[in-house]
This record gives structure tokens, sequence and C-alpha cells, in this order.
């Protein structure tokens, strides 16, 4: 724990629930000394996505409180390990979900650390040192050299911050699964922080992407803004039957909360794709004859590897490709949550770490 390991000794102000009733309020903490293979990282944007949102309601129930969350994190190398060679003070760079993998089993060995058994995340995580993981809602961050990226220079870091997971969350399943062929059709359910950078991508990769939401009012800014092809309101059965069915070669589904997926599967081809990446709090229920009588697939994904996320990284600088955010002051995290749970952005909050308090 913080208090009783012994090279934690930087004092960070932070921003921490300390319960289920989910409320955001000022915390300072302790963090480790920077190690050979540390960087340390003076934090000035991180991202709201909705796993933190989850996590200060508890409502996967694994939640350690207080809980520091935040893991779409950029800002700029303040101090450098002997190790970290690839990085130097003053490069701008990302920390993601990674705070500390085995490095040992097949799936570090192949850059896939994601999958390893023993992951650790940045926060709600134990560190290698025995210490729990403190996220981006705070002004420092002590990183192990793994799992930081460079930032490209076109990209501005604000409207970055939320590829380190939203971005790479949709980008690892469109190229394992091969979404990256032009004229392919790609359906993207929930328009939300993961849904809209998926559009985003779909779209470099020269696909035809629909938008599949429960939200009409999403429609014009979703073909108009964000580039999307189709707009199908997934409310609307009769509708989601008559102009979808085998339509899609694959889809991404990253709705919050539980919702039905057989008028999901319907839309795909024969041998179409849905791959979850939302993480509802209650199972969904899986029917079987959309399944089979279309010979289709399920899959899940989990963000991605830190290989894969400089790759996603770079072709965003490459394609220009950034989030549409909502900047908040610290103070203001608790109403930015709280718009994400009644689904009122557009489309990820971004805390702007160094922004003056209101008072
Ligand atoms: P978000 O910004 O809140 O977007 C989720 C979207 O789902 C909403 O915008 C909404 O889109 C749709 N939705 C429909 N019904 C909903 C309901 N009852 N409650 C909430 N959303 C509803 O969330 P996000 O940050 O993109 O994250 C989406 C999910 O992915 C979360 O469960 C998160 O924990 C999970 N996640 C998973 C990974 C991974 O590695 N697999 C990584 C990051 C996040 P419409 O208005 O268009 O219907
Ligand atoms: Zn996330």
């Amino acid at each position: 724990m913080t208090e009783t390991t012994p090279n934690h000794t930087q004092t960070v102000e932070g921003w921490a629930a300390m319960d289920s009733n989910g409320k955001i309020a000022p915390f300072v903490f302790k963090r480790r000394e920077n190690g050979e293979d540390d960087v340390t990282i003076k934090i000035l944007y991180c991202g709201i996505c909705h796993t933190d949102l989850h996590h200060v309601k508890d409502d996967w129930g694994i939640t350690m409180y207080p809980i520091v969350p935040g893991h779409e994190i950029t800002g700029v190398i303040t101090k450098v390990g002997s190790n970290a060679t690839n990085f130097k003070v003053g490069d701008r760079v990302g920390v993601g979900c990674l705070a500390a993998t085995c490095l040992e089993c097949e799936f570090c060995k192949a850059s896939e650390e994601n999958y390893c058994d023993k992951v650790q995340f940045t926060y709600n995580g134990i560190f290698w040192d025995g210490s729990i993981t403190y996220g981006g809602y705070s002004k420092m961050l002590v990183a192990d050299k793994r799992y930081v990226v460079h930032v490209p220079d076109s990209l501005p870091l604000d409207a970055a911050a939320p590829l380190l997971c939203a971005g790479i969350t949709v980008f690892s399943p469109m190229k394992y699964y091969n979404m990256s062929q032009p004229g392919k059709k790609l359906g993207v359910v929930g328009l939300g922080g993961l849904g809209h950078v998926a559009i985003k991508f779909g779209k470099a990769f020269g696909l035809h992407v629909t938008v599949i939401s429960t939200s009409p009012s999403k429609e014009k800014e979703a073909k108009e803004r964000l580039g999307a092809d189709d707009f199908i309101l997934s409310t609307d059965p009769e509708r989601m039957e008559q102009s979808g069915k085998r339509s899609l070669d694959y889809i991404i589904d990253t709705v919050a909360a539980k919702h039905s997926l057989g008028p999901i599967l319907e839309l795909l081809k024969v041998r179409g794709t849905l791959v979850l990446v939302g993480a509802p709090d209650k199972p969904l229920d899986l029917p079987s004859f959309p399944l089979f009588f279309g010979k289709r697939n399920v899959a899940g994904s989990m963000i991605g590897g830190m290989k894969e996320t400089q790759e996603m990284m770079d072709f965003c600088g490459k394609h220009n490709i950034t989030c549409d955010i909502e900047l908040v002051k610290p103070d203001h995290i608790n109403e930015a949550l709280d718009r994400l749970a009644r689904n009122d952005v557009r489309y990820r909050f971004v805390i702007d770490i160094d922004a003056s308090s209101d008072h």
C-alpha cells in the first residue's frame, strides 16, 4: 500500500472517489520515486472513459476505494530513468490502461501484454511493488517505460488523450478482424467515446460505416461531422429489420449497458462478425437463432498491446485523427460523470488537469 511502501515519497494532488456514491473530490496521495525503468510525466489531460464511471460506482464489484480513475493520459516527461532510453525530458507522451504485466508469458512476449494473466491496470490495480495504482485524474504520474507511448507532434494532447483507451480499444479488433479492407461494411453500435473513434478509423480504412444508435439526435452529427454513411435507430425494430438485415460485414458493439443482441446480429451478413467491447454490468443474452442461421461469429476484445497502441498513435498522426472532446476543469469532473451517465456527451470529456479551479 502506498503508506507502507518505502519509496513512495512523492506527494501528488489528484481527484478520487471515496465510496460507491461515486462522487469525486480532491485527494492527495503518494507515488513512487522515479525508478531506473520509469518516466515521470506531468499530466496535462485525462479523458473520462465510461470505464471510470463503472469503477467509481463499483458497477463491477471490484473497486478498491479511494480510487483515482483515469487511463487516457497525456502529458510531458519531466524525469527519465537510466534504462528508459527511448524517452527524454520534454517528450509528449501518453499512458493508457496498462501499468504492469508479467513480462514473461506468451502474451507479453508477443506484444499482447493486455492479455497477460497478471495484467495490472493504471488505476485500481496492484503494481509490482505491492502498491495500489492511482490513475490520471492527478497532476503527475510515474510510469514504467514499457507502458508509455509517444504522441506525434501533429496531434494536440487534449484531443489525443482518449485515443489511449477509446482509440486503441476499437483499433485493435479492427486490425485483428481485418476490418481495413476498403469497401467492406462496418456497423458501430453506440455512439459515445469508443463509437465516435470507430467511425473515424472506419472511414480512414475506406469502410462504409453505419451507426446503430438509441439517440435520434445523433444522426445529423454522425453523418455530417463524423463522416458516417448510414444511421439506424435501434429503438425502432421494424426499421432495423427493413433497412439493415444481412447488410454488414462486421459490427463493433460499444454499448455500456445491457441490451438485446438478436436484432444486432441480424444486421450481419452470413459469416459476419460481432465484436463486443462494451462492458455492461449484467450479462447479455445471446440468442442462438440469429447466430446459426447466419453462421455468425461473436467475439470480444480488450484495449490493445503497447506496440499496437504506438502503431495506432502513429496512424492517427498520419491521418490526422483526433477525438471530438469537451474540455472540463477538475472542479467539474462530477458534472461530467453525471452527464456521461445520462448519455449527454459529444463525444468525450477530457479533464484539463492544469486548469485553475473556479474558487
Ligand atoms: P460512452 O461514451 O458512454 O458511450 C456508450 C454509448 O452506448 C452511448 O453513447 C450510447 O450511444 C450507447 N448506449 C445505449 N444505451 C445505453 C445505456 N443504457 N447506457 C449507456 N450507454 C448506452 O461510453 P464509452 O466510454 O464509449 O465506453 C463504452 C463501453 O465500453 C463501457 O462499458 C466501457 O466500460 C467499455 N470499454 C471497454 C473497453 C475494452 O477494452 N473492451 C475499453 C474502454 C471502454 P447511443 O446514444 O448512440 O445509443
Ligand atoms: Zn477506458
